[in-house]
Parts: structure tokens; C-alpha cells; sequence
């Protein structure tokens, strides 16, 4: 599932995302718990995946695997998504407001509108402004107190300053109401007990945002040892490796159905439950490849599991990528490479390449330093 390939074929929708990648390596340290291990039955606490294909927008889904939730990282096209996977959906990452990244929106919307739920949007300055405007394009004369409880809220990123943060209630007509600026450590967009979301700040002509999606630890279960006690598999393994990826306390007890239970101690003592670093997936788009903006993205992308990052342009055609304030696949390949990730996926090719792809595959697994 993990080889090294240099050619790979574009994501579609529906694909599975682990068949696809281009590796530096087959894997990290053996035991680090940062691949995928041979004998346990993997959990990735998110399973992330390219909406569309690669000469479409970029939008990331990061679909929980154990829970009816997703994120995504931008907001392009979204069509391609099911309305199960938009509804599920808590949190979007908004890289910029370029319509390729931003004109998902009304999907977003259209298929929230009666559900009564939060939906945070998360973006660089001026994102309130922009969901602000895109309401004001719609006639909400039948909104009313009565409605489904629909929410956005809009919150703006800018290191070191208060963003800005706005309310959207449909029960309001989607009228904007301020909010204080959020609390937030550094680069830490969103911080829940299993995972954490930061983000880079990178200079697209405009403040454009890189994210990064950091597991808290990642817990495996291991089948032979699960055998060996004679425990079945079932829901309540989802529940002991969430109580340890929380740090929960090893006296906790883990109940395995209504007559039996087991001690999180007890797992981990017999091997059932093995922990290692957690899965770190960063996405990059709409760059140039500017000193700054390289070491940001570096940073960022430092040790992931997985960099879906924009390969835009042939080098052939590298000063009008850098007039676009884009990267050509080389130097997406070069990031990768710097900052040492496991896998990376270039993505967002410029359509001048259609029917060119290989050639932009090549340039970045070279860069990259993929085998061939
Ligand atoms: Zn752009």
C-alpha cells in the first residue's frame, strides 16, 4: 500500500488516499509508530483525501475514521463531496479567497441550512468580511427565530494579532454579529484532545494559510496480543484508544460489553494497545518561493506523515509561476525534501498542462527524491 512510486495516477473522488503517494521512503524509524504498522489493525484517526482531481481546486477532506465528523482544508469546488461528507463536516481551513479555494461556500451552506449545527470557518484576514458578503447575495426573508439553528462562525488568523470573529445565525437571517477574538496559543488554530490544527502564514501577493493537521499520539491495537487475550474486537477498542490518546488514567476502565470490563493499564501492560508519535498532515498551496515562505512551509511541514502541496508549474515556466506567486513542481519537490515528510502528493496543476501531468510528476519526484 505504501510503495515508493514515482508516477502516480491522479486522485479521484472516492479513491482510496494511501494508493497514491509518492515516498521519499518506505517508512520512518522501524517502531516509531509514524507508518503503518504490519501487525495491528491501523487507525488513522483521520483518513485524509484530495476532493478532486488535480487540475480542479484544491480542497482537502480529513474524514475521522471512528467518528461522523470531517474537516476540510480549503473550500473550493465541492461537488465532488458527498452531502453526508459536507454535513459532518465542523471545521474549514480557508487558505485564502481566491474563488478556486473559496467557491465551495455555498455548497457548505446550501446543504447546512436546515440542520441545526455549528460550522467554523477559519481563514486569514478579511474571511469575515467574505462570508458576509457571500450571505448578503441571498433573500433570507423566510429565516426566522423559528428555524434550524444553523451557525457559522468566521474566524481570521494573523500571527501575533487579534483576529477577527463573526456570527452567523440563521435564526438571525444570518445577520453578522462580532465576537471577541479567540484565545490561541501561537500557530494553534484548533486544539481538541485527540489532534491539533496550526497553521503557517505565506506570502501569495496576499496572506495566504498553510495547515497542518498534528495527531496527539497515535495508539494501535495489536491483533496477535488482542488474540492472545482472548478479547474480541468491537466498539470498545475506539474507546480505549481514545481514553489513551486523551491520557486518560491507566486505572481507567474500559468497559468491553455490559458484563465485562478491562483496565487501560491492563491493555497496555499485555501489548493490546501500543502508542507512538501521531500522524502529522500538512497542506500547502498558492505560494511563491520566496526564502520566508519556504522556511515557514519547512517549518510547518516538518516530519509529516503526508504534504499535499501545489506543483503548480513546469520549471520551463518558473518566472511566470513566480509573477503568480506559485510554485513550479521542482520546488514543491524541494520542500517536501527539506522538510523531510514521509509522503507527499503534488497537487493544484496549472491547466496550461493538461495532458502534461506526467511531466509535472516527474519534476517534483525528482525534486523530492522519490524513487523512480
Ligand atoms: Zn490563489
Amino acid at each position: 500500500m505504501w510503495s515508493c512510486r514515482s508516477s502516480v495516477p491522479p486522485c479521484l473522488p472516492g479513491e482510496p488516499p494511501s494508493e497514491m503517494r509518492v515516498s521519499a521512503k518506505a517508512a520512518k524509524d522501524p517502531g516509531s509508530g509514524a507508518t503503518l504498522p504490519e501487525d495491528s489493525n491501523m487507525a488513522w484517526l483521520v483518513q485524509p483525501r484530495l476532493v478532486n482531481d488535480p487540475f480542479s481546486d484544491p480542497t482537502l477532506l480529513l474524514d475521522f475514521a471512528f467518528a461522523r465528523r470531517a474537516l476540510l482544508f480549503d473550500l473550493g469546488d465541492l461537488a465532488a463531496l458527498s452531502a453526508r461528507e459536507i454535513i459532518r463536516t465542523t471545521h474549514v481551513f480557508v487558505s485564502h479567497m481566491h474563488m478556486d479555494h473559496f467557491s465551495g461556500f455555498d455548497r457548505l451552506l446550501r446543504l447546512n441550512l436546515y440542520q441545526p449545527r455549528t460550522v467554523h470557518l477559519i481563514g486569514p484576514p478579511g474571511l469575515c468580511d467574505a462570508v458576509a458578503a457571500k450571505l448578503a447575495a441571498y433573500t433570507w426573508n423566510l429565516l426566522g427565530p423559528n428555524s434550524a439553528d444553523f451557525r457559522l462562525i468566521a474566524e481570521e488568523w494573523l500571527p501575533g494579532a487579534p483576529g477577527g470573529r463573526s456570527l452567523f445565525a440563521a435564526q438571525e437571517a444570518f445577520r453578522r454579529r462580532e465576537l471577541a477574538p479567540p484565545a490561541r496559543t501561537g500557530r494553534i488554530l484548533l486544539e481538541e484532545g485527540d489532534f491539533t490544527v496550526e497553521a503557517a502564514l505565506l506570502d501569495h501577493g496576499i496572506p495566504c494559510l498553510a495547515f497542518a493537521l498534528q495527531e496527539t499520539l497515535r495508539v494501535n491495537v495489536h491483533r496477535p496480543a488482542l488474540e492472545a487475550a482472548g478479547l474480541p474486537v468491537g466498539p470498545w477498542l475506539t474507546a480505549a484508544k481514545q481514553a489513551m490518546r486523551r491520557g486518560a488514567a491507566e486505572g481507567t476502565e474500559i468497559a468491553i460489553d455490559a458484563g465485562r470490563g478491562v483496565r487501560l493499564e491492563w491493555l497496555r501492560e499485555r501489548g493490546v494497545l501500543r502508542a507512538g508519535p501521531g500522524q502529522r498532515i500538512t497542506y500547502a498551496t498558492d505560494l511563491g518561493a520566496s526564502p520566508g515562505n519556504v522556511e515557514a512551509l519547512v517549518s510547518l511541514a516538518r516530519g509529516s506523515d503526508m504534504l499535499f502541496i501545489e506543483a503548480g508549474f513546469l520549471a520551463e515556466d518558473g518566472a511566470m509561476a513566480a509573477r503568480k506567486n506559485h510554485l513550479t513542481a521542482a520546488q514543491a519537490g524541494g520542500i517536501a525534501r527539506a522538510a523531510g515528510v514521509v509522503h507527499a502528493r503534488p497537487m493544484h496543476f496549472s491547466s496550461r498542462y493538461a495532458g502534461r501531468e506526467e511531466a509535472l510528476r516527474q519534476e517534483f519526484a525528482a525534486a523530492f527524491g522519490a524513487a523512480a
